[in-house]
């Protein structure tokens, strides 16, 4: 297992990095690692953590504030430590510091992960990044707001401890953060359940023109840039979307996707039960876990949903020929 403590200690300069279009994982893994370091090892001059931006609900975060969105040029950092992220892509333009960087760590719970820094760290049955970074750190050491931002990306990968990646050790370990006298409940209430008027429009028109096909296994709904100009809403607002449509009675697999440029759509898909949906992401150049996965797909809206629902469609075939 990764000794993080060891390669900290060799170290002055260290840049942490997440993924593009962060979620809560993303943001608390990043968080809550930056204000470790930056408590417990003095000796390290510099640590930096670049994200893109974040939602302003997580903004109560210590030290929130900190989180670069610019790539300045600079001398290469001793280390760099990507969290959360399935492939170097995904790191967006902190993928520049990373090819730099003297030292790689990744450490991941992305079952599409192939293992792209020099030294790996993913755990594909883990929760979240959230849940494996607390597993790498001292938890004498820790304070309230480590455990604000662990908790947090807990919290958010594993639908506030509902998917079948949440396990008896998460819950453990949620437990323990739970102790430090965290506001666990406001934590999950602003940052995951709470929605803006915008979101909540945004949601009824998706679950409104949504559609059920393979008998009711598979609902897909499409937001086109045209309807997001009119809500006037981004990206970030359609987050839980799919979560919602998943929830269906019957459903198998939800497909979500929206319109992120012209002729290309940024897909969301999860599934219940038995289809890998990671698989099918992985298949159109994506990636993710097998019950949460995405990829951006190129075409016309039907020809996105035709070639996606011909992968998922084999895979119900499999399960009805065992
Ligand atoms: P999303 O549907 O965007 O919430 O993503 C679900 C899961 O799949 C997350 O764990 C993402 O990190 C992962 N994922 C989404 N899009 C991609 C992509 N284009 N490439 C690799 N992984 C992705
Ligand atoms: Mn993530
Ligand atoms: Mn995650």
């Amino acid at each position: 297992m990764l000794n993080l403590k060891l390669e900290l200690e060799k170290v002055s300069s260290v840049v942490i990095a997440g993924h593009i279009r962060p979620d809560g994982d993303c943001v608390g893994s990043c968080l809550g690692l930056y204000l470790y370091i930056k408590k417990n090892f003095p000796k390290i001059g510099t640590v930096d953590v670049y994200l893109e931006k974040i939602p302003d609900s997580m903004h109560f975060l210590k030290d929130s504030d900190q989180i670069s969105q610019e790539y300045p040029d600079r001398p290469p950092y001793d280390l760099f430590l990507a969290l959360d992220s399935g492939d170097t892509q995904r790191l967006g333009e902190a993928v520049k510091y990373f090819t730099e960087a003297k030292r790689t760590i990744c450490i991941d719970h992305h079952i599409s992960n192939k293992g792209f820094a020099d030294e790996n760290y993913i755990v594909p049955e883990a929760s979240s990044t959230s849940e494996l970074v607390y597993g790498l750190l001292d938890p004498a050491l820790l304070t309230k707001e480590m455990a604000e931002a662990l908790y947090m990306g807990i919290a958010h990968d594993t639908g506030v401890f509902q998917y079948s990646c949440c396990s008896p050790k998460t819950m453990e370990i949620a437990g323990k953060l739970m102790a430090m006298g965290i506001d666990f409940s406001g934590i999950v209430d602003r940052t995951f359940y709470q929605k803006s008027y915008l979101q909540v429009q945004i949601l009824g028109r998706a679950l409104l023109e949504s559609m059920m096909l393979f008998d009711g296994r598979c609902i897909v709904s499409v937001i086109r840039n045209k309807e997001m100009q009119f809500y006037g809403v981004t990206p970030a607002d359609l987050d839980g979307i799919v979560s919602q449509l998943r929830s269906t009675r019957g459903v198998e697999v939800a497909i979500f996707m929206y319109e992120s440029n012209v002729q290309e759509y940024k897909v969301s898909m999860r599934s219940n039960s038995f289809v890998d949906v990671s698989k099918v992401a992985s298949y159109f150049g994506g990636g993710g876990h097998v019950r949460a996965a995405g990829c951006t797909m190129q075409g016309s809206m039907h020809d996105v949903v035709n070639n996606l629902t011909r992968q998922i469609e084999k895979q119900f075939e499999q399960e009805t020929q065992q």
